[in-house]
């Protein structure tokens, strides 16, 4: 066994080696582009959807296209944790890689980190930019792959990329011996997927004809007759296009409430139904329209979801690669998680991090004297450390928020702080 991982250690991917990238959301796609330019894999690339169809606004943070370790540690919350996480010389190689990315698919990346973009755009972009580099051509695939035909179509060697979201189909096939969990034991922690659950919650959308945007005054006081639930427009999600403002904010339900809601409705059916939540978001929305002359364009989207962060525990096949367990497939050619299947927040620019890890995984296939081994250890160590950078975030923005919410009753207030 030692000898045989011996060999391995060693073990380098075939020159020209095949690619199966999972799920063409945003992380699949820029993965794809990303590898699509090296010219030395063959990519292919299956996703389940005919079409993109998701127009709700995102936005992309501007360390994707930094320059430089001080513009990439710029952001006001986490800038010190960025620093305390990362090594110098990861940041450096971070921006180097980005050096190297090719002016079709940088152009993009600037233009959608400098404000807020339908995600069916960018989606729509990558996709049209894959199609039309015609000289290394992506072989797309539509179907809806399970994680059985996934592993049933690598061959010794291919590399398997799973990009399809929260719901990834190999998350839990990464770690050996799932089989061995007990159920029952823990409903929030499966065997490869740790899950922290911070609340549940209605995620609020809709259009304003005027400009208007949101600070932390603001939703303190356009809340202070709201004594249950709150309205909060969620970090930084509020964009002013010119004409219209589009505005994402949350409120937090019990998980009573949630079993009890359809997962997506519009405004009425929540005021014929929840007229207390209703209530509390009218409130809110008629003090902006006092403030600023406006009137919602269209109708209320809501949608009820858990507000869940997490992680897989092996964002890599690295444990059945280091085991080298009889004939399974992940013993011979590696898995990796990118995007929304390694991990998530409610309060994070998802896409952004995903993409971060792409250009990361990208960098790594791309040094062709690296064995497999180290790739596999090097994406988890770094997967790990965008994980610590995620849950600590979150963690203070769900405890800012926790605060937020019993500003003006002190004992609630006492009660959730923990000084010194
Ligand atoms: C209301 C809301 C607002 C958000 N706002 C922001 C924001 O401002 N900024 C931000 O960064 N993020 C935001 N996010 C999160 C962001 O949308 C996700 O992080 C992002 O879409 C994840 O990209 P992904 O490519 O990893 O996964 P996905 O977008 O989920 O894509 C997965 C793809 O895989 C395909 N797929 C899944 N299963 C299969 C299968 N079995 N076979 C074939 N194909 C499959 C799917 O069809 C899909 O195309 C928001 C999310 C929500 C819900």
């Amino acid at each position: 066994m030692s000898q045989q991982r011996g060999v391995k250690s060693s073990e380098l991917l075939p020159p020209a080696a095949r690619v199966h990238i999972l799920g063409a959301g945003p992380v699949g796609l820029l993965m794809t582009a990303l590898l699509q330019s090296t010219g030395r894999f063959g990519v292919h690339l299956y996703e389940k959807r005919r079409d993109y169809t998701r127009t709700r606004m995102v936005q992309l943070a501007s360390y994707l296209v930094a320059d430089s370790v001080a513009s990439y540690c710029t952001d006001y919350i986490d800038q010190e944790s960025v620093q305390a996480i990362f090594d110098l010389e990861e940041i450096n190689e971070g921006i180097a890689f980005r050096q190297s990315i090719p002016s079709d698919l940088m152009t993009l990346l600037r233009g959608w980190a400098q404000g807020f973009c339908p995600l069916n755009a960018i989606e729509r972009s990558l996709s049209d930019l894959i199609d039309a580099r015609q000289s290394r051509p992506v072989h797309r695939t539509t179907a809806v792959i399970s994680g059985q035909d996934a592993m049933a179509m690598l061959e010794p060697g291919d590399i398997l990329i799973d990009c399809t979201g929260t719901k990834s189909v190999l998350r839990d096939e990464l770690a050996p011996g799932a089989d061995a969990v007990n159920p029952s034991s823990l409903a929030l922690l499966r065997e490869n997927t740790l899950n922290v659950r911070l609340e549940y919650a209605l995620v609020i959308t809709f259009l304003y004809g005027q400009a208007y945007d949101c600070n932390e005054s603001c939703k303190y006081y356009k809340n202070i007759e709201n004594p249950h639930y709150k309205f909060i427009p969620a970090v930084n999600r509020t964009y002013y296009d010119g004409s219209i403002s589009h505005v994402t904010g949350i409120v937090k339900i019990s998980a009573e409430d949630y079993e009890r809601m359809p997962s997506r409705f519009d405004g009425q059916w929540l005021r014929d139904n929840f007229p207390h939540v209703a209530e509390s978001m009218d409130r809110f929305i008629g003090k902006v329209k006092e403030e600023t002359n406006g009137e919602i364009v269209g109708d209320l989207e809501v949608i009820r979801i858990p507000l869940d962060l997490y992680r897989a525990r092996n964002a890599t096949s690295r444990e059945w690669y280091r085991k080298g367990l009889g004939d399974h497939p992940f013993s011979r050619s590696p898995a990796f998680l990118v995007g929304d299947s390694a991990m998530g927040s409610p309060y994070f620019q998802s896409i952004s991090l995903g993409f971060e890890c792409a250009m990361f995984l990208a960098g790594l296939l791309a040094q062709r004297d690296l064995p497999i081994a180290e790739m596999l250890d090097r994406y988890e160590l770094y997967a790990y450390k965008q994980w610590l950078r995620v849950y600590m975030r979150s963690k203070m923005i769900k405890h800012n928020k926790d605060l937020l919410e019993c500003v003006g009753d002190t004992r609630a207030l006492l009660e959730k702080l923990h000084v010194y």
